[in-house]
């Protein structure tokens, strides 16, 4: 074993230790606690699992945790309503729908709603079109926590060469371009891409987010690459990344292990975004060292 091993855990702690520093001196200077409104649809088991955390961990940091649980029969106008009212609530400063949706409702309806000061997510378009032109903008928090790792490994990514395999919109796109955005040359790979090896071998980074368990292999890596595994894939009851991290490591120079890696990373970054919502919503410049 030669990678050293990126302990998100750890990371996700301390940031989650800034932002509570960061939510008391708001509620000091303004009066109220930033809010975080989660909206849950239906009965997916790990849905129900992901909003429970959510709301721990924003009452943990000193936030307000507002939690909408609707029934599956919830109907695309009644869900809009809600968020419409969301929005027109001084006291919730992010909002957050919980996705998958059931079948029948329009992600992309819903999201659209959603007032992109309050969009903790990063998902309603205008925040993608702002991150893509470079402007200030809420950042989905998986990618934007695989990049505060990154940063914190590597320093200056400035030049590097930079693989990101998987093109959703909720992982790929959004880190392809914070990886753009920090001078890197960057590849997307994705279900058609061809020799993806020979791609992957060519990355001083590689952010798998493909939902394929342990896809990525140690001889398709060029030595002392740095490796963010985001997938989480259930196999035997075990968690597994995207990457086989066994071989990984003999090969890379860093990895993100699963679970303990990406993961808790996301969550933190939700109450990041929040508490930057919060202040931005306030007319205050966001605390330093988020
Ligand atoms: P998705 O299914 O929306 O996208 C998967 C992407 O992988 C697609 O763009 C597809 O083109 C690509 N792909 C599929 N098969 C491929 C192949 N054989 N070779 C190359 N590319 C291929 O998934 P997503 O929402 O982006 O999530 C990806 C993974 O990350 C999943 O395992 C998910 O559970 C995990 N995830 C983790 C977190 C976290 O907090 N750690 C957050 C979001 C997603």
């Amino acid at each position: 074993m030669v990678a050293a091993v990126i302990d998100g855990k750890a990371f996700a702690e301390g940031l989650r230790g800034r932002v509570a520093e960061g939510v008391a001196a708001f509620t000091a200077s303004t009066g109220r606690k930033p809010g975080l409104a989660v909206v849950l649809v239906g009965q997916d088991p790990a849905s129900q699992v992901y909003v429970r955390s959510k709301g721990k961990a924003t009452i943990a940091a000193g936030m307000e945790s507002f939690e909408h649980r609707l029934p599956e029969t919830t109907s695309q106008e009644e869900l809009i309503a809600l968020v419409r009212r969301l929005n027109d609530n001084e006291t919730v400063d992010g909002i957050l729908v919980q996705l998958p949706l059931p079948k029948g409702i329009d992600e992309q309806a819903v999201i659209a709603t959603i007032d992109p000061a309050k969009d903790v997510d990063g998902f309603h378009v205008i925040n993608a079109g702002r991150l893509a032109v470079g402007e200030e903008a809420l950042v989905p928090c998986t990618p934007l926590g695989c990049l505060m790792l990154l940063k914190d490994r590597l320093g200056d990514l400035s030049g590097k060469e930079a693989v990101v395999i998987g093109r959703s919109n909720i992982v790929g796109k959004p880190m392809a371009q914070l990886l753009l955005q920090q001078n890197c040359t960057v590849t997307i790979a994705h279900s058609r891409s061809k020799d993806l090896p020979g791609v992957v071998r060519r990355a001083d980074i590689v952010v798998a987010a493909v939902g394929r368990p342990e896809m990525v292999k140690g001889d398709w890596l060029k030595p002392g690459a740095a490796v963010i595994d985001v997938g989480i894939n259930r196999v035997d009851g075990k968690l597994v990344g995207d990457v086989d991290f066994a071989s990984a490591s003999e090969v890379a120079g860093a990895i993100t292990p699963v679970p303990g890696g990406v993961g808790p990373m996301t969550i933190a970054v939700l109450l990041r975004n929040t508490l930057v919502a919060a202040h931005a919503r306030a007319g205050l410049a966001p605390p330093e060292g988020l």
